[in-house]
C-alpha cells in the first residue's frame, strides 16, 4: 500500500469531492488534473452526493494482504446519483444480501492498518441506505 499517496488523497475520499471540467461539464471521480474528454485543465471541485446503488456485486474469498482482516467481503460497482460508477467494498450488511439495484450511501470505515502501531487508513465504502 501507498501509504503517502493514501494519505495525499484522504480528505478528497472522504469527503468524494470530485473534479467538473468548466469547459465541457464532465464530472470525474476520483479528481482528475486533466478532463479525460477534452484535455482542459480548469476544474471546479464538486462535492458528490454519496448516494447510489449497486450495479454489480461479487463476495471476495481472498483479498490482497492489506485488505486480509475483512474477508469475506462484498466488493461492488455502485453507480453515484450523479452517475459516476466506482469501486467500493459494501459494509454493514452480510455479502450475501448484496444485490444488483440495492440502494446505497457513502459511510468513512477503516480500511488497512499497517500492524499493532503502524497508521490506520480511512477510506470510504458504500452501507444499505436505510432513509431514502
Ligand atoms: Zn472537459
Amino acid at each position: 500500500m501507498q501509504i503517502a499517496k493514501s494519505w495525499r488523497q484522504q480528505p478528497s475520499n472522504l469527503r468524494l469531492e470530485g473534479t467538473r471540467c468548466t469547459r465541457c461539464d464532465r464530472l470525474e471521480f476520483p479528481a482528475v488534473i486533466r478532463c479525460s474528454a477534452c484535455g482542459c485543465t480548469e476544474f471546479e471541485i464538486c462535492q458528490l452526493s454519496g448516494k447510489g446503488e449497486v450495479v454489480v456485486a461479487t463476495t471476495v474469498f481472498e483479498a490482497a494482504r492489506d485488505f486480509g482482516e475483512h474477508v469475506p467481503y462484498s466488493a461492488a460497482i455502485v453507480k453515484l446519483a450523479e452517475g459516476i460508477h466506482l469501486a467500493a467494498m459494501i459494509t454493514d450488511v452480510e455479502p450475501r444480501d448484496v444485490y444488483v439495484g440495492m440502494k446505497v450511501e457513502m459511510v468513512t470505515r477503516r480500511i488497512a492498518a499497517q500492524g499493532d502501531k503502524g497508521p490506520i487508513l480511512y477510506a470510504y465504502k458504500f452501507a444499505p441506505l436505510l432513509m431514502p
